[in-house]
């Protein structure tokens, strides 16, 4: 598999980014898409080593620059190894893009507490862990992106409570952290997805049908489209941009 750094942009050249869950879906998007687009990018995974393996040996088969690292974002240590991994390697952070997220559900009679502290240390956590260690070595133009969900604003469907608890949280927490940057001219932004065709919304899926009656558009996602609004946000031409959770939805909370 060769990934096509050829007909992209430049603007992130000598730019280094960081993608926390970048293996697989959304985060395999950005970190394609950041590639493409001239940056060096370091990405983590969990549990997936081949496809992060294929995925950042496609970068550098194509001329780019590109390190996959294990790092199970419910653990500070590996996050703040992760951070500390990219900026020995590549000399810098620019861009950190908090990606790594999970989807479990159910109603509160079932959903259990072991389940509810599990999405708060992968969904929420790591965003203030990672932002955390990152800024130390970020310049003014720095960049945080994270990936939040449409869910924050409109649960739609029973069985998602915490799930939704998690991305109102990380957009509350964007807020803050944009204030506190803002002095050193670091922007922090929330992208909110809707339905979005990876493995956590597979597209053949047995609630497709349902999920898209909720879309205007009438389709799901595509995580190409979600990486092109995080490459906005990762530009200088998106520098006036901080504190704000945009979402990019089919028209989900229209
Ligand atoms: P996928 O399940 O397809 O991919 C999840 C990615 O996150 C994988 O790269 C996975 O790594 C990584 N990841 C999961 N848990 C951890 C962990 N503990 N530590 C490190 N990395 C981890 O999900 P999506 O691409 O669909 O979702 C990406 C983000 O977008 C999530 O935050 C999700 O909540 C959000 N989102 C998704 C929507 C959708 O409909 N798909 C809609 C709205 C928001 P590994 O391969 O190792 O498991």
């Amino acid at each position: 598999m060769t990934t096509d750094i050829t007909s992209g942009t430049n603007i992130f050249t000598n730019k280094v980014a960081l993608v926390a869950g970048g293996s697989r879906g959304i985060g395999a998007a950005v970190v394609r898409r950041l590639a493409r687009d001239g940056a060096t990018v370091a990405f983590t995974y969990a549990s997936s080593p081949k496809p992060a393996q294929e995925l950042a040996e496609s970068i550098v088969a194509a001329g780019g620059r590109a390190l996959a690292i294990q790092a199970d974002s419910a653990d500070a240590a590996a996050v703040q190894a992760a951070v500390a991994e990219t900026v020995k390697a590549f000399g810098g952070l620019d861009i950190l893009v908090n990606n790594a997220g999970i989807l479990l559900r159910g109603t509160v009679d079932e959903f259990s507490q072991e389940d509810f502290d599990r999405m708060l240390a992968v969904n929420v956590r790591p965003v203030f862990v990672a932002a955390k260690a990152a800024v130390p070595h970020m310049k003014e133009g720095g960049r945080i992106i994270t990936i939040g969900s449409v869910v924050a604003n409109r649960t739609a469907f029973p069985g998602a409570s915490v799930y939704g608890m998690t991305k109102s949280a990380v957009a509350g927490l964007v807020r803050g952290l944009a204030l506190d940057l803002a002095p050193r001219g670091i922007t922090v932004n929330n992208v909110q997805p809707g339905p979005t065709a990876t493995d956590m919304t597979p597209a053949d899926g047995p609630h497709v049908d349902m999920i898209k009656a909720l879309v205007p558009l009438g389709r799901l996602g595509k995580d190409d489209e979600i990486a092109g609004m995080v490459a906005y946000l990762a530009s200088p031409e998106a520098g006036f941009v901080t504190g704000a959770s945009l979402s990019i939805d089919g028209g989900y909370l229209a």
